[in-house]
């Protein structure tokens, strides 16, 4: 009998499993070491055979499991980590890009792969476009275009963007493309198979999955693929032992943590979509989202990260309703089991789509907590920000 294909949540409790070769335990255990020595002078001869494990910074037998669990679900190519999502990003940056070469960079990436661009990518002779999310790219890509850098949905703003259509146009010059995939995870989005060159994710999110880890994959085919290795070793980067083995376990939970996050989003979704406070959700799995259509055919869930436009409120009332809030942790790293809130600031930084809504901006992680205790925590919430309003 032909075997069924197996689906992502089988790979995903098998790929890089123990097994014989480690005693039989079901997780391979952690390797803690520098050196590694070698038999005699014919092994060390023999060094750098792909999966050999020759020096502490160059992976051990739990570092390439993580990475072979991390292609296996990215459905294609090879991965390397890296010690945070930030590294993965500019590394693979620094490794397809030199001095003359232009960049095409989405208007509503993650603020430090922006800061990235203008201030350390320029030193070094390459120049940034932004363009917008959904923006006609024909007329922006020039000769001298050797990478277009895609994340869908925004960060903060969360704008969906043709994926397949951006990684067609880039071809048709030249340009190699790579996306932030953090938000979507390998689970939900596959870029590869979008016709993308580059997948990155910021492990520490929804993979490492317990807000207790910094961590970066890079996924790619080919030659880019051999490019980035190669640029991660030349720079010396390694993730450490102990963060490959909680990424790894992390990992072999992610799609039932994935479908409580985005369902426990959707009610806390719905129920705020109803409130007088609220203007606008930001999450492109609604329904009347403007990039709903795009995140319909190209990704097969949705996660547990949204945005929410408040109708303009005095800062101390916003204060009251955020400072009170039980459940919901104020701080950045998203994607662990807890539910989080984080202010924006200041307005989303945009240089080629200004944002423009004059209400505070918020985004919001739906945790694992039961979703009727967090509609009870926001609506206490509420009370307070109308309280003296
Ligand atoms: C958090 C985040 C990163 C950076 O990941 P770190 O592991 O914190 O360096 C990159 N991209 C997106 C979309 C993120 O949310």
């Amino acid at each position: 009998m032909k075997r069924r294909r197996p689906s992502d949540s089988t790979r995903i409790a098998h790929a890089g499993e123990g097994g014989e070769r480690h005693h039989g335990t079901v997780s391979v255990p952690v390797y803690h070491t520098s050196t590694v020595l070698f038999r005699d002078l014919a092994a060390l001869q023999q060094g750098d055979a792909p999966g050999a494990v020759v020096y502490g910074r160059k992976g051990t037998p739990t570092t390439f499991a993580l990475q072979d669990a991390i292609a296996a679900l990215e459905g294609d190519g090879a991965s390397i980590v890296t010690p945070s999502g930030l590294s993965a990003i500019t590394t693979a940056l620094t490794a397809l890009l030199g001095n003359g070469d232009h960049l095409l960079m989405v208007d509503s990436v993650y603020g430090p792969t922006r800061l990235f661009c203008d201030r350390v990518l320029r030193r070094f002779g390459v120049d940034t476009t932004y363009y917008a999310a959904g923006e006609d790219l024909r007329g922006l890509l020039r000769d001298t275009t050797r990478a277009v850098f895609l994340e869908a949905p925004g960060s903060l703003t969360f704008e969906m963007q043709d994926i397949p259509g951006v990684a067609a146009a880039a071809r048709a010059r030249g340009a190699l493309t790579l996306i932030d995939n953090t938000w979507a995870t390998p689970l939900y989005c596959k870029p590869l198979s979008l016709g993308v060159d580059v997948s990155i994710q910021s492990v520490t999110k929804y993979i490492g999955g317990h807000s207790d880890l910094m961590m970066g994959a890079i996924t790619a085919t080919g030659e880019p693929f051999e490019i980035i290795r190669d640029t991660a070793f030349r720079l010396g980067l390694c993730a450490g032992p102990d963060d490959c083995m909680l990424a790894l376990r992390g990992l072999r939970t992610l799609p039932v943590r994935l479908r409580q996050h985005g369902a426990t989003a959707r009610v806390l979704i719905d129920w705020l979509r109803a409130r007088p406070e609220v203007r606008r959700v930001l999450y492109p799995a609604q329904e009347d989202d403007p990039g709903h259509r795009l995140w319909r055919r190209d990704f097969s869930g949705a996660t547990g990260l949204f945005g929410v436009v408040l109708e303009p409120v005095a800062t101390e009332r916003l204060a009251a309703f955020v400072d009170g809030l039980r459940y919901f942790g104020i701080g950045y790293s998203w994607g662990g089991f807890e539910s989080l809130v984080l202010p924006s600031l200041s307005p989303p930084l945009r240089t080629a789509a200004p944002w423009n809504e004059d209400g505070p901006l918020l985004r919001f992680h739906a945790g694992l907590e039961d979703p009727d205790d967090l509609v009870d925590d926001l609506e206490r919430g509420f009370a307070r920000l109308s309280a003296g309003g």
